[in-house]
């Protein structure tokens, strides 16, 4: 019994973690910076996953560190290549939203094999949905998240 309770404990400490307690800033390019730039913002940002947007923040597309890799096997110059046309682009970008529980982007990270997701917020413009990038959402953010369930489980 005593196992059970703890279980159930557990799950309830576990659907009570959201995205927006955990999630880090964001790290963007525009669409139109080269690969070279963003190469270098990844390095001086200190990230894996790039989210490229348009004005106000929109999000159109992602770059993660094998994009970067794979673009730079070719003989061009990686200044003259926008990032626009190596990033996995909307709609194939797959996003969460502030209030997500936790275990849903774990799952979805695991399902997709990626490192990590934009938080979004959903806005109208011009008659069409868009996603403004408010957040970043990584497996070290979900690490971290881990490690505070463990810490409380182990006070109570
Ligand atoms: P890496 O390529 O460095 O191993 P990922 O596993 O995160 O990093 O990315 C694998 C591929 O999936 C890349 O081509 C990347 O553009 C794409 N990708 C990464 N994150 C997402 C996402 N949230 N939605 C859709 N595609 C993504």
């Amino acid at each position: 019994y005593a196992e059970n309770a703890e279980k159930r404990v557990m799950n309830n400490q576990l659907k009570k973690m959201t995205v927006k307690e955990y999630q880090s800033i964001p790290v963007v390019a525009k669409e139109s910076s080269s690969v070279y730039d963003a190469i270098v913002t990844m390095f001086l940002e200190d990230v894996g996953t790039l989210f490229v947007v348009k004005e106000n923040s929109i999000l159109t597309g992602i770059l993660s560190r094998k994009d970067l890799l794979r673009a730079s096997m070719g003989k061009q110059d990686l200044s003259s290549i926008p990032v626009n046309v190596i990033m996995t682009r909307m709609p194939n970008v797959t996003m969460c939203e502030q209030d997500d529980m936790l275990i849903e982007v774990a799952n979805t990270l695991i399902q997709k094999q990626i490192d990590g997701l934009p938080v979004v917020k959903k806005i109208q413009q011009n008659g069409e949905e868009q996603y403004e990038v408010i957040g970043r959402m990584t497996k070290t953010n979900i690490t971290k998240a881990f490690v505070d369930l463990g810490d409380e489980h182990q006070r109570s």
